[in-house]
C-alpha cells in the first residue's frame, strides 16, 4: 500500500495516539501487521485531519454505536476496543470549504443514517465565497454534499450520546502532548485564495485555536514510495508505465519484464473495484509479453508452470484456491454469529486454517 504522505505540512511530534489513519484501518480490518497497535479511547475527543472517504470512514467507525458494528465483519479485537470507548466527539479537520472536500455523497448520507450521532455543522462554514459557489456550479458531488451538509446544520444538536463535528477551513499548525501522550491539536483558521493555476488553496489567517483530543488520525493523502532500482516519477508518485509495462522514467522506452499495477501504476485513486480490472489489464500484457521476453528460459514461459517452478525453489506460497478455503472458514465463523464474516487476524492462525 503507498505510504501517507510524510513529511507532513504541520509539526507532528512523536506522541502516543498521533497515527495515520491508514493503521487505524488495518486495525480494525483485522490486517495482521496493525492488529496489536495500541488504540487508546479512554478520553471524549479524537480529530480526524483530511476531507477524504478514508477519514470518513475512521470517523464513522469512532462514532459508530458498537451494537451497529457487531452486525459487521470489524475485527474482534477492534470491537472490544470500541465497545469500551469513551469518545464522544470526533472532529474532523477540513483544510477548504466544503466544495472542495473529496468525500463523496454515500459516505457523508451515512453519517446522518449513524443512530445516537448527531453531525454538526457551522453554518458559516457553508457561506460559500464566490469562487467556490462558481465551481459548485455544474460539481454534481459538490452540489449535493453541500445540500447535506445544511441540512446537517439546520439539524444541529439535538443531544443525542456522540457527535461528528465537521469543521472547515481550518489547518493543523501543531499537535500538543503531555506525558508523551497527545493532548490537543492547535488549528488556524483558513480563507482560501487564487492559486497561479486556477486552484482554490488554503492560506493560513493567523487566527488560533486549541481542540483538546486523545487521539489524532491522520488522512491527508497518499503517495508512492520508490523502490530501488525501478523508475519513479518524483512529480506524480508514480512509477513511469505505459499501461503497466514500466517504462524508462523519459516515457519512451519500456524496460522488459517490469510491470506494475494499482496505486503505483495511476497514483493513489479509486477502490479496490477500480484497481481489480486495472490489474488484469496489466496480468494481460504480461501474459502477451511472455513468449518474447529476453533472459527468461523457455521452459518457464508457460503460466501453467509456475506452481511447479515455486515448489522445486521451496517457496512457500498461498494460491488463490488456499484463500478461498480461509474466506469459506471466515463466512462460516459470520453466519454463526449472522455476520458477514469473523475474521482471523493472525498470520499463522490463517495458514493453519490453509493447510489443515
Ligand atoms: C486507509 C485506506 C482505506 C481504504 N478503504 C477502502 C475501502 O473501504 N474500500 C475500497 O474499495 N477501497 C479502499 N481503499 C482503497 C484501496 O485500498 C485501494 O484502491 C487498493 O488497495 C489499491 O490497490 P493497490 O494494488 O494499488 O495497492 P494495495 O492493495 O495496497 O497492494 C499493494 C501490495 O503490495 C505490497 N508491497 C508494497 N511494497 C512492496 C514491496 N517493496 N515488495 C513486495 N510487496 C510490496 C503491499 O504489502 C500490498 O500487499 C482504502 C485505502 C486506504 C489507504
Amino acid at each position: 500500500m503507498p505510504s501517507p504522505i510524510a513529511p507532513w505540512v504541520f509539526l507532528v511530534k512523536i506522541f502516543s495516539g498521533s497515527l495515520p489513519a491508514t493503521a487505524f484501518v488495518g486495525w480494525y480490518n483485522g490486517h495482521p501487521d496493525y492488529r496489536d497497535l495500541a488504540i487508546d479511547l479512554s478520553l471524549e475527543r479524537v480529530v480526524v485531519v483530511g476531507n477524504g472517504n478514508v477519514a470518513m470512514d475512521v470517523t464513522r467507525i469512532l462514532a459508530a454505536a458498537p451494537e451497529e458494528l457487531a452486525k459487521t465483519d470489524i475485527a474482534d479485537h477492534a470491537l472490544d476496543v470500541l465497545r469500551a470507548s469513551k469518545v464522544r466527539e470526533v472532529v474532523m479537520l477540513g483544510r477548504r470549504g466544503p466544495v472542495q472536500a473529496a468525500f463523496t455523497t454515500p459516505e457523508l448520507k451515512e453519517f446522518g443514517e449513524l443512530h445516537g450521532v448527531d453531525v454538526i455543522v457551522d453554518p458559516a462554514d457553508l457561506e460559500l465565497d464566490e469562487a467556490s459557489a462558481a465551481a459548485m456550479v455544474g460539481d454534481k458531488t459538490a452540489t449535493k454534499n453541500v445540500e447535506l451538509l445544511r441540512r446537517y446544520a439546520a439539524r444541529g444538536d439535538t443531544g443525542a450520546l456522540r457527535r461528528i463535528v465537521m469543521r472547515f477551513l481550518v489547518s493543523p499548525v501543531e499537535v500538543l502532548g503531555e506525558d508523551g501522550r497527545v493532548a490537543a491539536v492547535k488549528i488556524e483558521r483558513n480563507r482560501l485564495a487564487q492559486s497561479a493555476d486556477g486552484s482554490l488553496r488554503p492560506r493560513g489567517t493567523g487566527v488560533f485555536e486549541t481542540i483538546e483530543a486523545s487521539m489524532i488520525l491522520r488522512s491527508v493523502g497518499y503517495r508512492g514510495v520508490p523502490l530501488a532500482d525501478v523508475p519513479f516519477d518524483e512529480s506524480t508518485g508514480v512509477i513511469p508505465n505505459a499501461g503497466g509495462r514500466v517504462t524508462n522514467t523519459g516515457g519512451d522506452a519500456v524496460l522488459p519484464g517490469l510491470y506494475v499495477v494499482g496505486w503505483a501504476k495511476r497514483g493513489p485513486s479509486g477502490v479496490i473495484g477500480t484497481n481489480k480490472p486495472d490489474a488484469a489489464a496489466t496480468v494481460v500484457l504480461m501474459l502477451e509479453d511472455i513468449a518474447a521476453l529476453p533472459g527468461i528460459d523457455d521452459a518457464h514461459r508457460d503460466p501453467a508452470l509456475i506452481e511447479a517452478l515455486l515448489r522445486e525453489r521451496g517457496i512457500d506460497f498461498v494460491s488463490y484456491a488456499d484463500w478461498q478455503r480461509l474466506d469459506g472458514f471466515e463466512t462460516a465463523c459470520g453466519q454463526q454469529q449472522g455476520r458477514p464474516r469473523v475474521k482471523l487476524t493472525r498470520v499463522d492462525e490463517m495458514l493453519r486454517v490453509i493447510r489443515e
